[in-house]
């Protein structure tokens, strides 16, 4: 019988707790905690995205401050604005929503963000920290996948974690908190040659691929954990994972469900990291 992991229910526990987090550092400190969302234009889903944090960190107690641009804004006022909120101490944390319109230079823009202000995690700063194995602040996703792990108690030293995807934003990050947990960690990913007999020799495989019900029983080890980072739309325009979990569940130990899965831990820790980050600035 499979352990169901569950994701909203953590993230709520998760919640609460940074919610007194932050109560207790603006008792301590005599200000509010503020995150800065940066919205470039009016694509759907990344306004959906942008309420949800927003929403999220009126729940913790952190300040939103949202800041919408319009779709045809230059570069140099995009910039503009990510320098001014990262001279202003009123805030903790800065998130410029991607993607960002095509004639922007994201990356370039990204950089910008102070090291310490850096709430995604994606400078090269932070994630040169994570390979290091030193204090950073971590990309969120995966690191909800770890604090997933860890709550539910589950095991990693020693064990086979197979991670599929190498994404900048998920596999690599993911891959790094696995080793760095002293699991032996193969990353696999589109050009991998026996995709299938790596997966099948791991304990805790996570995939992060896109693509719906790729994960299917005949990869998955008995006993394995499984977590499913893919967020998908099926045939019908349901929302899945890249795991196919009606046929794999029964072979694992523990899964992680799509939705209410891996989704609800990436904002929580969003607010996490903020807090994190405020608690580091120590202003
Ligand atoms: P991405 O940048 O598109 O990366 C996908 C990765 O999957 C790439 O490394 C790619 O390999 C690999 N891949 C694609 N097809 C494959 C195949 N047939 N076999 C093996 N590997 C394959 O995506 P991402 O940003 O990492 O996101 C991955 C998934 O996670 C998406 O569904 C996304 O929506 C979801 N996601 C969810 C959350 C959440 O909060 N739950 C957050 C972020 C992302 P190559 O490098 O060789 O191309």
């Amino acid at each position: 019988m499979y352990n169901l992991i569950d994701g909203k229910k953590l993230a709520q526990e998760m919640r609460e707790e940074i919610r007194l987090g932050v109560e207790e550092f603006t008792k301590k400190n005599g200000r509010e905690i503020g995150l800065a969302v940066v919205l470039v234009g009016q694509d759907p889903a990344s306004q959906v995205y942008v309420r949800n944090k927003i929403k999220a960190c009126a729940e913790v107690g952190i300040k939103s401050y949202a800041k919408y641009l319009s779709a045809e804004s230059t570069q140099a006022e995009v910039e503009g604005l990510v320098k001014e909120l990262s001279s202003d101490k009123n805030i903790d944390g800065i998130l410029v929503q991607l993607p960002l319109p095509k004639h922007l230079d994201a990356d370039k823009i990204l950089r910008l963000i102070p090291t310490d202000k850096d709430v995604d995690g994606f400078s090269e700063e932070n994630t040169g920290k994570l390979s290091m194995n030193e204090d950073c602040l971590v990309a969120c996703t995966p690191n909800g996948v770890m604090k997933m792990l860890e709550r539910y108690g589950i095991e990693i030293k020693g064990k086979k974690a197979v991670v599929i995807g190498r994404s900048n934003i998920v596999g690599k990050p993911m891959a790094m908190l696995l080793l760095n947990a002293d699991a032996t960690v193969t990353v696999c990913h589109s050009k991998t040659r026996d995709l299938k007999e790596e997966c099948l020799r791991a304990d805790i495989l996570v995939s992060a691929i896109g693509k719906s019900k790729f994960v299917t029983a005949d990869m998955v080890k008995e006993g394995a954990v499984v977590i499913d980072v893919g967020m998908n739309r099926d045939e019908n325009g349901k929302l899945c994972g890249d795991v196919d979990f009606e046929n794999v569940k029964d072979k694992c130990s523990y899964i992680t469900p799509v939705p209410g899965g891996v989704g609800p831990m990436t904002i929580t820790m969003l607010m996490y990291n903020t807090l994190q980050s405020a608690l580091r600035r120590k202003i």
